[in-house]
């Protein structure tokens, strides 16, 4: 059995970055979220995001396909069940979501989830950011930092919390809490 790694971060905080470049050095497992938010210019499907429109996401909560689910600034977001529980048989599992799922997959997923809390150096630093990559409007930065906020309120919850201040070091503070998670008795 495997262990499942959760990264979150508010919006902008670099995760895309980080699990890419995770990816890059280690061949874990990613689970590939779904989604009814817009693909954003840049962004693949089935590689990025599952992108499905809000019908086929309800009948898909019906039908007990999430792992986890939430609703995030309007658009549902969730974690695939048969991939998730498929390949933790096999090693680790990273997932990208949000404090919400996050919080879920620790309850459901006990003894064998571990939360990674990624935090920007500081919220001024983060408006910085999601401005430089011009894909959401000011009132949609307004709204991603009054989350930020509120996701930053809940990071004592977590494990671990890690600060991208340098992508690199980041990187590599991640590689040694999953290195550590392997020794845990
Ligand atoms: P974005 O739209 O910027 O890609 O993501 C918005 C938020 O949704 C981020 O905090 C991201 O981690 C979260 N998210 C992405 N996939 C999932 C998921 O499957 N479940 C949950 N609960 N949150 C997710």
């Amino acid at each position: 059995m495997g262990k499942i790694f959760v990264l979150s971060s508010p919006s902008g905080g670099g995760k895309t970055t980080i699990r890419n470049r995770l990816l890059k050095q280690h061949p874990w497992a990613y689970s590939v979220s779904c989604t009814t938010r817009l693909q954003r210019q840049g962004e693949k499907d089935k590689k990025d995001y599952f992108f499905v429109s809000e019908r086929v996401f309800k009948r898909k909560i019906e039908k007990g396909k999430f792992a986890e689910w939430a609703r995030v600034l309007g658009n549902y977001y969730g974690t695939p069940k048969q991939f998730l529980e498929k390949e933790i048989k096999k090693g680790d599992v990273l997932l990208e979501i949000d404090v919400k799922g996050a919080k879920q997959i620790k309850r459901i997923y006990k003894g064998q989830t571990v939360l990674i809390f990624i935090a920007p150096p500081s919220l001024r630093e983060l408006k910085k950011r999601l401005a430089n990559r011009k894909t959401e409007t000011m009132t949609e930065i307004a709204r991603r930092l009054e989350l930020a906020r509120k996701e930053m309120a809940e990071r004592n919850k977590y494990d671990y919390l890690v600060i991208n201040k340098n992508l690199k070091n980041c990187v590599e503070n991640i590689k040694v809490i999953m290195k550590a998670e392997e020794f845990k008795i």
